[in-house]
C-alpha cells in the first residue's frame, strides 16, 4: 500500500499554541508574515510583516529571507540576502524566538491534532476566562451589588469574592490548559513514531511547556545496566560516568534518584544546592534549575527526561507536578508501544530488521522518492557457499558468522539507510538519496570489509565472502517496489555466476 506524503511547517506561537500548514507543491511561492497579505500569517513579534518566501523547485521546497529586521537562521548560520537554502526533513527555521519545523508525514497523520491549544503553566500570568466561567462571575456580582446596594462595606465585600473568585477561576483554567496540552501530547506521542522520535518529539513538546533550555532522555537498557543517552536537545557529548564524584554538565546523581524513587524530582537551585556535588556551576555549563521526570514500564523506571534551565532559578515549580505525572503516564505508555513496535520488527539472531518492515519501508521511500525526485537504491546481499560454512563449523558458528556481517553491514551504513535480514543468509539494504554509483561504492565497501574481516572460531580463521547485486529507483519508469527487489536479485544472480566475492549493478 502507497502512501501519499504532506510538507508540513509547524510552529509554536506566542500564545503556546502549536500550529501546522501544509505546504502544498502546485503552488509554486507561498510567503510567511505577521501580515495579511502573507498567505501564511504567523502573529509574533519576531516576524516580519512579510519574512519568508518558499518556494517549490523540482520536488523540494526551497527558503528565502525576504529582508525581515530580525532575520533567519537555519541551524546556527544566518540567511544571507538573497540566499536560498533547500528545506529537508526536521529542518528548524528559526526567526528570532520562534522556530518553525519543516517536516514530512504521510496524509493518515491529520492536521487537526496539532491545532490543540498548548499552553503553559500560567500561575502567574493574566488567563483569559472561558466564557463560561465569566458568565457565572459577571452574573453573580451583579446579583450582589444589586441586593447589597454600594457602601463602603459592601464593595470592600464584593471586591474581596471577586478576588476570590478569580483566583479559583486562574486556577482552574491552568488546569484545563494544562488538560488540552496533555491531550494534545498524547496524540502526537500515539502516532506511529519510532524510538528516537518518539523521545526526541517528547522532549521537545515537555521543554517548550515547561520553558526548559536544554534537556535530553537517558534509557537504562534492562540487561547490562548500561546508560544510553538519546534525543539531546543543546546539550553536547554526555556519557554516563563509572565514578560517580566526577562533574559534568548534568546531574548523574539526580538521575539515578529518579531512577531508584520512580519520583519527579525539582531542584529549584543548584547554587543552593549543597547535595548535587557532581554537576558544574551553571556559568561553567550545568544547569540552574533542574526537573526530572520517570518513564515506568511494569513499575520499573527504564528512563528519564532530563531537563534545566540555565539561568533561570525556580524555573521549574511543584505546581507543575500534576501535569508532569500524567505527561510522564502518557510517554511511558508510548515508549513501552514503540518498544514493542520494535520488538516486533527486528530480527532476533542480528537485530537487523524483518523482512516485512524492510517491504513497508520500501514501499515508503518508493512514495517519498516519487515526490522529492530524489535517488533510491536498494543492495541485495547474499553469503557465497554459506552452507559450506555450517557444514565445516556447526550451525552456531554460521550464526555467529550471520551477526559479525550484520555490524559489517551496520558500520558501513548511515542512520538513514534501512537494513535487513530478507531470511537465511540474504541482507538487504535500502539507500535513501544514494543514487546506483554510490551504492555500489558502499557494496563494494562492504564486500571488501567481509572479505578482510577475521571471522574467528577457536583460534581458526573461516574466510567469508559475500555477493551483492544492486539496483535503483528510475523516476522515468514507471518503478514499483517488487520491480527494484528483481532487479537487484537479478543483478546478484549475475554476481553468483559470474564467480561470487563480487558487486553487480542491475542496468
Ligand atoms: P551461494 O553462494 O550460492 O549463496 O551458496 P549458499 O551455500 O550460501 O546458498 P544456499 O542457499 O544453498 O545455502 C544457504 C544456507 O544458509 C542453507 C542454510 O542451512 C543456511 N542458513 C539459513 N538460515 C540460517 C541461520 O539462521 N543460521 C545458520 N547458521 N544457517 C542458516
Ligand atoms: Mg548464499
Ligand atoms: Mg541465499
Amino acid at each position: 500500500m502507497t502512501q501519499a506524503t504532506n510538507h508540513y511547517l509547524s510552529w509554536i506561537d506566542v500564545d503556546n499554541e502549536m500550529h501546522s500548514e501544509i505546504l502544498l507543491p502546485d503552488l509554486s511561492k507561498i510567503t510567511l508574515g505577521r501580515s495579511d497579505v502573507a498567505e501564511i500569517e504567523v502573529f509574533n513579534t519576531s516576524v516580519s510583516r512579510l519574512h519568508l518566501e518558499f518556494t517549490w523547485s523540482e520536488g523540494a521546497w526551497y527558503v528565502k529571507d525576504l529582508n525581515s529586521s530580525f532575520g533567519t537562521w537555519i541551524g546556527n548560520s544566518k540567511l544571507q540576502p538573497d540566499e536560498v537554502v533547500k528545506l529537508d526533513q526536521d529542518t528548524e527555521i528559526r526567526l528570532g524566538n520562534l522556530s518553525l519545523w519543516y517536516e514530512l508525514r504521510g496524509e493518515h497523520e491529520t492536521q487537526e491534532m496539532f491545532q490543540t491549544c498548548f499552553r503553559p503553566n500560567t500561575q502567574n500570568e493574566e488567563v483569559e476566562y472561558s466564557s463560561e466561567f465569566n458568565d457565572f462571575r459577571v452574573k453573580l456580582l451583579f446579583l450582589l451589588q444589586e441586593n447589597f446596594g454600594d457602601n463602603t462595606l459592601n464593595v470592600n465585600l464584593i471586591k474581596r469574592i471577586d478576588d476570590e473568585l478569580h483566583q479559583l477561576i486562574t486556577a482552574q483554567e491552568a488546569r484545563l490548559k494544562e488538560q488540552r496540552i496533555l491531550n494534545s501530547i498524547s496524540h502526537i506521542l500515539n502516532r506511529n513514531l519510532t524510538l528516537s522520535e518518539l523521545l526526541k518529539t517528547a522532549l521537545n513538546l515537555v521543554s517548550k511547556v515547561l520553558n526548559a533550555a536544554r534537556g535530553f532522555v537517558v534509557l537504562r537498557r534492562l540487561n547490562d545496566k548500561d546508560h544510553a543517552f538519546f534525543a539531546l536537545r543543546h546539550f553536547k557529548d554526555l556519557s554516563w560516568s563509572k565514578d560517580p564524584g566526577v562533574k559534568q554538565n548534568y546531574s548523574q546523581t539526580l538521575v539515578d534518584r529518579c531512577f531508584e524513587q520512580n519520583k519527579i524530582l525539582i531542584i529549584g537551585d543548584t547554587e543552593l544546592n549543597a547535595a548535587l556535588a557532581d554537576i558544574n556551576p551553571a556559568e561553567a555549563g550545568g544547569g540552574r534549575s533542574i526537573v526530572v521526570i520517570p518513564l515506568v514500564q511494569d513499575n520499573e523506571v527504564i528512563g528519564v527526561i532530563y531537563l534545566d534551565n540555565q539561568q533561570l532559578p525556580h524555573n521549574f515549580t511543584p505546581e507543575q507536578i500534576p501535569f508532569l505525572t500524567t505527561f510522564s503516564a502518557h510517554t511511558s505508555i508510548a515508549l513501552q508501544n514503540s518498544m514493542l513496535y520494535r520488538r516486533a520488527i527486528t530480527d532476533d539472531l542480528t537485530q537487523l530488521y524483518t523482512r516485512q518492515h524492510v517491504d513497508e519501508a520500501l514501499s515508503d521511500q518508493i512514495s517519498q522518492a516519487q515526490v522529492t525526485k530524489k535517488p533510491l537504491s536498494l543492495l541485495i546481499l547474499d553469503l557465497d557457499h554459506f552452507k559450506r560454512i555450517n557444514d565445516n563449523y556447526g550451525h552456531t558458528t554460521g550464526d555467529q558468522v550471520l551477526q559479525e556481517f550484520s555490524e559489517i553491514i551496520k558500520s558501513q551504513t548511515r542512520q538513514q539507510d534501512v537494513v535487513g535480514r530478507f531470511g537465511g543468509e540474504e541482507f538487504v539494504v535500502l539507500l535513501p538519496n544514494t543514487d546506483v554509483y554510490a551504492a555500489h561504492e558502499l557494496a563494494e565497501r562492504i564486500r571488501l570489509k567481509t572479505e578482510g574481516h577475521r571471522f574467528i572460531k577457536e583460534g581458526q580463521t573461516i574466510q567469508v565472502t559475500v555477493s551483492i547485486g544492486a539496483a535503483s529507483f528510475q523516476h522515468h519508469c514507471d518503478h514499483n517496489a517488487l520491480l527494484l527487489l528483481e532487479n537487484a536479485d537479478t543483478a546478484l544472480y549475475q554476481a553468483k555466476a559470474q564467480g561470487r566475492n563480487q558487486t553487480v549493478r542491475f542496468s
